[in-house]
């Protein structure tokens, strides 16, 4: 299996360096860094003063080869869609790409001093969230798990950066799947 990681300009690299590693870690695979995407100039709603996620992802989509089994897209801007104030991520079910915004991931977002290795901690739980949706998962009941639906960076924090063990075997069974 081979993960894309494509940053949006802006995004520190030093942090997707970070998430990338996670990433080849989390699933045992390779992954390949794409050059950082320009945001599009209309993904941005001056209304809202946030980017539309679904812009984004379609320009992403654009830059994505076949052989990418999955790519990973990470913007530091704050994106919303627009029946939600604002999202974490978004990622379609059994879709090629997810995307996770680390704008409020800050705790300086809150108005509180920056936490930098906390917001890296839920980026991560955050990417297992939107990448298992990529490959097939659904929210999950148990709170701890990373298929646990978040409104909030408390319910972020509640969570870890792995899966529930029957989510963790749904998750087998579809790169199993995959793998044919
Ligand atoms: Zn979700
Ligand atoms: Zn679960």
């Amino acid at each position: 299996m081979l993960i894309g990681v494509l940053p949006v300009e802006g995004a520190a690299a030093a942090d997707i360096d970070a998430l990338e590693a996670f990433v080849a870690r989390h699933y045992a695979c390779a992954t390949r860094r794409l050059p950082p995407l320009a945001m599009p100039p209309d993904a941005y709603d001056e209304h809202r003063s946030q980017h539309d996620a679904t812009t984004l992802l379609k320009a992403a989509l654009a830059v994505r080869t076949a052989d990418l089994d999955r790519l990973l897209v990470v913007t530091d801007r704050d994106i919303f869609i627009p029946m939600l104030t604002f999202i974490f991520g978004q990622a379609q079910v059994d879709g090629p790409a997810a995307l996770l915004s680390l704008a409020r991931l800050r705790q300086e977002f809150y108005g509180m001093p920056a936490r930098h290795e906390l917001m890296l901690e839920r980026a991560r739980k955050e990417i297992v969230h939107e990448l298992g949706h990529t490959f097939g998962l659904v929210h999950c009941a148990d709170k701890q798990c990373a298929m646990a639906l978040s409104i909030n960076v408390t319910n972020i924090d509640i969570k870890r950066d792995a899966l529930c063990g029957a989510c963790a075997r749904n998750l087998a069974d579809r790169l199993e799947a995959m793998a044919g």
